[in-house]
C-alpha cells in the first residue's frame, strides 16, 4: 500500500520510480586524507597543496588516522558494520585536476557496510532506507571554466581532502523520499561532527540514480545525475528526470545508461558522458598503503564518544515533555536548535513543565524562526537567548502579560537583546488583573455605547466581541482577557 501510492500514471499504464543515492560527504578534519596540508575552505587557489597532493615524484601517502576515526563514527551513526579489514585502491583515470592520475578510494573492501537510516515523510510516517556501504576516498581538485574565454584554471586546494562516499540501496520511490533521505543523512552527519553538511560550499554532494519500471518488473536502466548541491535542486532534478524517462519509455524507447548534469537555471538535466563501468578504472590495491586493520578496542573507543542522535533525541523530547511528533521532528533536525530548545526548557520556572515546553516549541517554530529568517540569523547568533525566551514564556504562564503583549515584548527583545522582565517593567506592560480597574473600564465602554448595548440585548450577540475589543483598547491591551470576558458577560446579563 505505502509502495503503491507513489506509482505514476502514464498513458500506457502505471510506472514505479526507483532511486538510489550516492552522497559524497567531506570529512571534517584539519588535514587532508593522505597529506598534512590544510583543508580550510576559501583560501587563495593552490596555496594548500602539499608534496603528495601535488603528485611530486616519489611522494608517499600517509593515512590521516583522524579521518579513519571520523569514518568509524559515521558508520556507527548509520547503524552499520565497521569492517576490521579494509583496503585502499587506486581508481585510475586522467583529468587535469587529478595530478597523480588516480584517485585513492576503497572498492572491494570498504571500511563500512550494511547500515540504514529512517527518513521522515509527510504525515509523520517514516521509512527505513538501507545503506549499502561507506568508503573513504580523496577528493579531486577543482577545474574552473568560467574565468577565461578559452582556458581552464585548476585549483588543487580541494584535492586530497577526505571524502566519505555513502551509497544507499535503490529503495527510494519518489523525489520527496530522496529529499528526506538527504535531509536526514545531513542531520546525522552534523550531529556526529563528521561533516559540516554545507551543500553550497560543496561539503555534501549528491549523485542521484534514477530509473523507472513497471510495478513488479526487474529494475530498469538508470541515469545518474551528478553533483547536485542543494536539496531543493535534488527534488527538481529528479522530477525532471522522471518526466524525461517516462516520455522515452511511453514512446517505446530505451533509457541510456549515462551520467547527466542538472542545470538549476534551466531546471533540466542534460547528458554529460556515457556511464563508465568499474573495469574502466582498472582498480587495484594501492601498493603505497597497507590494508587498514581496526581492533575491536579502537571501534569501541569511538562508540563511547557517540552523541545522542536526532531520532533518539526526538523520542526523548516526546517522552519527557509530551511534545507532538511534528514539533519534536522540527526541533531536532539541527543539533544547535535542539540544544537551544533544551536550554530554554531547563530555564523555565513554571511548575507545569509540559505546558511550558509546548509553548516554547510554538514560539521557537513561530516567532523565533520567522525573526531568524528575516534577519538571517541562526540560534547561535540571534539576540534572544534561550534563558530570555524561557523568561518570556514564564511571564505568560504566570499571567504577568498576555500572549498578545508577549509578541510585542518579543520584538523588543529581538531588537534590544534585553531580558523580558526588564522590558515589561520599563514599558509598563504588566497585565491588569485588578478586577476593580477592569470593571471601571467595562462600565465606561458600556456607557459610551448604550445603543450597542441595547442592540445586544435585543439579540445581536455578535456585538460581544466589539465590547471586548473596546475594553482591551481602553486598557492598551493590558487587561487580562479572561477577566474582561467574565466581567462583560456579568454586566450584560
Ligand atoms: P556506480 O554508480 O558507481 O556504478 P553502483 O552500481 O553501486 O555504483 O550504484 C550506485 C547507486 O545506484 C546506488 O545508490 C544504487 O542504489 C543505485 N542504483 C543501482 N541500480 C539502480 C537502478 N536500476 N535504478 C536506480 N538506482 C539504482
Ligand atoms: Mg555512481
Amino acid at each position: 500500500m505505502s509502495e503503491n501510492k507513489n506509482l505514476i500514471e502514464g498513458r500506457t499504464g502505471l510506472w514505479e520510480v526507483v532511486i538510489g543515492l550516492e552522497v559524497h560527504a567531506q570529512t571534517i578534519s584539519k588535514a587532508k586524507l593522505f597529506d598534512g596540508c590544510s583543508t580550510d575552505f576559501g583560501a587563495e587557489p593552490n596555496t594548500q597543496v602539499g608534496f603528495f597532493t601535488a603528485a611530486m615524484p616519489g611522494m608517499l601517502p600517509v593515512l590521516n588516522q583522524f579521518c579513519v576515526e571520523q569514518a568509524i563514527k559515521t558508520g556507527l551513526g548509520l547503524n552499520a558494520t565497521v569492517n576490521k579489514f579494509s583496503v585502499f585502491d587506486r581508481k585510475n583515470y586522467f583529468y587535469a585536476d587529478l595530478p597523480c592520475g588516480y584517485q585513492i578510494s576503497q572498492f572491494s573492501h570498504p571500511i563500512v557496510t550494511g547500515g540504514y537510516l529512517d527518513i521522515d515523510l509527510e504525515g509523520g510516517e517514516s521509512k527505513r532506507i538501507n545503506i549499502t556501504r561507506l568508503h573513504m576516498e580523496m577528493d579531486a581538485g577543482k577545474s574552473i571554466h568560467d574565468l577565461h574565454p578559452t582556458k581552464t584554471y585548476i585549483d588543487l586546494n580541494r584535492s586530497g581532502i577526505a571524502l566519505m562516499e555513502i551509497v544507499s540501496e535503490p529503495e527510494m520511490r519518489s523525489s520527496s523520499e530522496a529529499m528526506a533521505y538527504v535531509k536526514k543523512l545531513r542531520s546525522i552527519l552534523r550531529y556526529l561532527g563528521t561533516c559540516d553538511g554545507n551543500m553550497e560550499q560543496g561539503s555534501l554532494r549528491v549523485d542521484a540514480n534514477i530509473s523507472l519500471r513497471r510495478p513488479g518488473d526487474p529494475f530498469g536502466t538508470r541515469a545518474e545525475i551528478k553533483n547536485v548541491n542543494s536539496i531543493r535542486f535534488l527534488g527538481q532534478a529528479i522530477e525532471y528526470e522522471i518526466q524525461r524517462q517516462l516520455d522515452i519509455l511511453e514512446d517505446g524507447g530505451q533509457v541510456i545508461q549515462e551520467t547527466r548534469l542538472f542545470d538549476p537555471n534551466k531546471g533540466e538535466t542534460r547528458s554529460m558522458r556515457s556511464k563508465e563501468d568499474a573495469h574502466d578504472y582498472r582498480y587495484f590495491p594501492d601498493p603505497d598503503l597497507l590494508p587498514l586493520r581496526l581492533s575491536d578496542e579502537r571501534i569501541e573507543n569511538v562508540r563511547i564518544t557517540m552523541p545522542e542522535l536526532p531520532d533518539a533525541k526526538r523520542q526523548r523530547l516526546i517522552a519527557e515533555f509530551g511534545l507532538p511528533l511534528y514539533d519534536a521532528t522540527v526541533i531536532v533536525t539541527e543539533r544547535e536548535t535542539a540544544d537551544y530548545y533544551e536550554r530554554a526548557v531547563a530555564a523555565l520556572k513554571a511548575k507545569d513543565k509540559a505546558q511550558g515546553a509546548k509553548l516554547i516549541a510554538n514560539w521557537l517554530m513561530g516567532d523565533v524562526f520567522a525573526a531568524m529568517n528575516k534577519d538571517n540569523k541562526t540560534v547561535e547568533t540571534m539576540p534572544v537567548t534561550a534563558e530570555n525566551l524561557a523568561g518570556l514564556i514564564d511571564l505568560i504562564l504566570d499571567n504577568t502579560i498576555s500572549g498578545k503583549i508577549a509578541k510585542d515584548v518579543f520584538t523588543k527583545m529581538w531588537d534590544s537583546g534585553k531580558a523580558p522582565s526588564l522590558l515589561v517593567e520599563e514599558l509598563g506592560l504588566k497585565q491588569i488583573t485588578d478586577t476593580s480597574v477592569i470593571e471601571q473600564a467595562v462600565d465606561t465602554v458600556l456607557a459610551q455605547h448604550a445603543d450597542k448595548v441595547a442592540e445586544y440585548k435585543s439579540g445581536k450577540e455578535a456585538l460581544f466581541g466589539f465590547f471586548v475589543g473596546q475594553v482591551m483598547k481602553a486598557t492598551q491591551g493590558k487587561a487580562n482577557p479572561g477577566l474582561v470576558n467574565d466581567l462583560i458577560k456579568n454586566k450584560l446579563s
